[in-house]
């Protein structure tokens, strides 16, 4: 009944680490190798098409025909020379995975031969059919067809035999249908808004950029392990399974010795990802058993999202070539840690500055308490919504489960910026914000200590916490496209700073020097957010929830009503004032959101139930009638004394019987509420239904994790956490 298990087991034990092949040189040398990047640009372009080029991607210039025939001859020449023979518009639908569809470079040449072909109108749009991806209704009311087109900003790479083109993805009618257009346009968005704030500072800012450092956290199980577990085949997680007795209580796990296995898989991994040019910098053992992490060096927005997504997919490849399967669901596992993805996200500008740093002079210190304030005054305003950017099925199952962040979204500032915040509300609207140290005796000035950013104090609990240059959000989920947190951040800040610059007008106009003006209108700023959204304490205590709604905090804990904040009042404004999704757009998308969420409880619920009644049932079974027979066998051996002889096992017998019936009618009940769920026509009645479905998940592993304490060992017939969980 079992064999898949040992089999599983056996073969999980005899793998040993699989040898790497690196590439010659030094990392620094093939970093970037498999990338279109500048230096493959001067190399392959002609000086005009390459300034074309160059002015298209750092100036948002148009590209004409002609110039992008050019740059599809050079990419061909270099995609050929490495082996390239296909080519494909990459993009990012709202599946949370990549979409690509290849075409050879293959053409008649008309002379009865073949040749390969690859011109600018192949490189600039394509038209898939979009009619199997998630659009949320907007493709039935328009047309099936869809299109790719080329985002310059991204360089294109080389995956294997195809050249794959980043692109976004939009409808006939121009509605995003991937999270690449709406990123773009909040980016656009966040720095039309930061460049006039920061020529209050610095008239030679022209251009803010928005930064992002994911940290990637990912749990492997080995391949034959996995494949012993219909649950996690479909699901990505274990609906079921006893805590291991050994798991991250020892704490042994966190910054540990890397498994030899997964050395090898982490140096392959990151030998792909430098030759994809993604900056792979740190890598480590996370807190559970099996739980692991890597983080790139922080870059660009939309460039360090396309590389998340890009190493998510090579990950999995890279993951079967050393024998194991990388689980980036938020919560594979019960009972120990989950994965998340922290977002590190700063604005830094064209003249090189990281504005979520203290600066030289007083002026950039108030440029940066401009923007720190203004960032924490928009996590205030959107809050919600922000926690609706990373609400998900999978998530759900991680914030608020004293391990991630709390499903209440705040603000950890550190002592050091409270008392900076604190003390700028009692001070004159023209004190300096200084740096401490560098000034004999206290002026009254506001000081911000000189070793700053390796000062600042860390706080896990924080949902979105400062961490000396930048802000960390770490409510990310692990398998979540980043666009989502990144889109909805850029934007409610966009919004706040249009909104302070306003204000800020208004007292210049009535003659305040920039000091003053700024001043001004950020201490009203400052006493609203300084006892409301900022909270240093400990975000996983019983108490927060309550303190946090006093203060007006959202402690919504249901995902779809969590997704109701994208098509609020305040969220529609916002989005459509900003230009980065239509009503339209947001309402479709929520669709996809509530179908999305339905489908993956769906399935869950379906393969807990088949499980429950094929599996666990059946295993159970069998061993009672084992138990059975030995009782009757007793009982016609020793009549009088039977009942004492196999009391223990007359006792499991009827344990086994009440969990089993504990389950039955738990599963029954389950699909009574799925058959109810699935007549409701509306996507969040229906989604409100499923949740309360998935809310009973717990209660139906119960008595089978019960089972799997007592029913022998040798007739279970899925791996045990305790054999998936240690690699070895
Ligand atoms: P942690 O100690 O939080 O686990 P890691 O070293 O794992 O830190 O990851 C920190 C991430 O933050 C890296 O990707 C790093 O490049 C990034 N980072 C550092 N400074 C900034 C910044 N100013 N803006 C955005 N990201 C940053
Ligand atoms: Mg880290």
């Amino acid at each position: 009944m079992s064999k898949l298990r040992f089999d599983a087991i056996e073969q999980a034990f005899k793998k040993h680490a699989v040898e790497v092949e690196a590439p010659a040189g030094r990392p620094s040398e093939y970093f970037g190798e498999l990338v279109f990047n500048r230096e493959k640009m001067q190399k392959y372009l002609d000086a005009k098409t390459l300034k074309a080029l160059l002015d298209c991607i750092d100036n948002g210039k148009h590209l004409d025909r002609t110039i992008a025939d050019g740059v599809a001859a050079g990419m061909k020449q270099w995609a050929m020379e490495h082996g390239v023979t296909h080519c494909c518009h990459w993009f990012q639908p709202l599946t949370e995975t990549t979409a690509e569809k290849h075409d050879s470079f293959m053409e008649y040449d008309w002379k009865g031969g073949m040749i390969e072909e690859f011109e600018g109108k192949s490189l600039v749009q394509q038209e898939p059919d979009a009619s199997s991806f998630p659009s949320g209704g907007i493709r039935a009311t328009f047309e099936a067809r869809g299109y790719t087109a080329w985002d310059p900003t991204s360089p294109v790479f080389i995956l294997d035999d195809c050249l794959c083109i980043p692109t976004v993805f939009i409808s006939y009618t121009g509605e995003a249908l991937d999270y690449k257009a709406p990123l773009k346009k909040a980016l656009k968005a966040v720095s039309d808004a930061a460049v006039p704030v920061c020529q209050l500072f610095d008239p030679k800012v022209t251009k803010v950029q928005s930064n992002l450092g994911w940290e990637q956290e990912y749990f492997l199980v080995d391949d034959a392990l996995y494949s012993a577990r219909p649950d996690l085949i479909a699901t990505g997680r274990t609906l079921m399974g006893h805590g291991s007795s050994k798991n991250q209580q020892m704490d042994d796990h966190y910054f540990g010795q890397i498994p030899t296995r997964v050395q090898a898989f982490m140096k392959d991994l990151e030998i792909q990802g430098h030759r994809l040019g993604i900056p792979m910098k740190t890598r480590h053992n996370e807190v559970a058993p099996n739980q692991f992490e890597f983080a790139p060096i922080f870059g660009e927005t939309n460039l360090a999202v396309d590389q998340n997504m890009l190493i998510m997919g090579v990950m999995k490849k890279v993951a079967r070539k050393h024998g194991f399967r990388v689980l980036l669901h938020e919560k594979p596992f019960d009972g120990i840690n989950g994965s998340g993805k922290h977002n590190n996200w700063s604005l830094s500008t064209n003249t090189g500055v990281i504005l979520l740093a203290p600066g030289k002079d007083p002026m950039s210190n108030l440029q940066f308490v401009t923007f720190f304030v203004n960032i924490l005054m928009a996590v205030k305003r959107h809050g919600a919504l922000l926690k609706a950017s990373i609400a998900s099925a999978t998530n759900a199952h991680r914030l608020g489960a004293n391990e991630a962040p709390p499903a209440i979204v705040s603000a950890f500032l550190g002592k050091t910026m409270t008392d900076v915040l604190r003390k700028l509300l009692t001070v004159s609207d023209d004190t300096d914000i200084v740096i401490a140290g560098k000034q004999a005796y206290d002026l009254g000035l506001v000081e911000i200590p000189e070793i700053f950013v390796d000062n600042t104090d860390r706080n896990r609990t924080s949902p979105f916490a400062f961490t000396g240059n930048r802000f960390e959000f770490r409510a990310v989920g692990s398998k979540a496209n980043c666009s989502s947190a990144m889109t909805t951040l850029n934007a409610m800040v966009a919004e706040q700073l249009i909104d302070f610059k306003a204000a800020v007008d208004k007292e210049l106009a009535a003659g305040e020097s920039v000091k003053v003006a700024v001043m001004k209108t950020l201490k009203p700023i400052i006493a609203e957010i300084i006892d409301t959204v900022c909270f240093d304490g400990n975000g996983y205590s019983d108490e927060w929830p309550k303190e946090a709604q006093k203060r007006g905090l959202d402690i919504e804990r249901c995902v779809p009503k969590m997704f109701l904040e994208n098509v609020k009042p305040e969220a529609v404004e916002m989005f459509t004032k900003l230009g980065i999704y239509s009503q339209q757009e947001l309402h479709a998308r929520n669709e996809v959101k509530f179908e999305t969420y339905i489908k993956l409880v769906q399935i869950e619920a379906r393969v807990l139930g088949d499980l429950a009644i094929n599996h666990i049932i059946p295993a159970a079974t069998t061993y009672q009638s084992t138990l059975l027979k030995n009782v009757a066998m007793m009982k016609s051996l020793f009549p009088t004394q039977w009942e004492d002889l196999a009391a223990h096992e007359l006792a499991i017998i009827k344990k086994i019987a009440g969990y089993n019936a504990d389950i039955k009618n738990k599963v029954d009940a389950m699909v009574e509420k799925r058959k109810i769920a699935n007549k409701l026509e509306d996507g969040y009645e229906k989604a409100l239904h499923y949740y309360e479905i998935a809310e009973s998940f717990a209660a139906i592993r119960r008595p089978i994790d019960k089972l799997e304490e007592i029913v022998d060992d040798n007739i279970w017939p899925m791996p045990k956490y305790r054999e998936l969980l240690w690699i070895r």
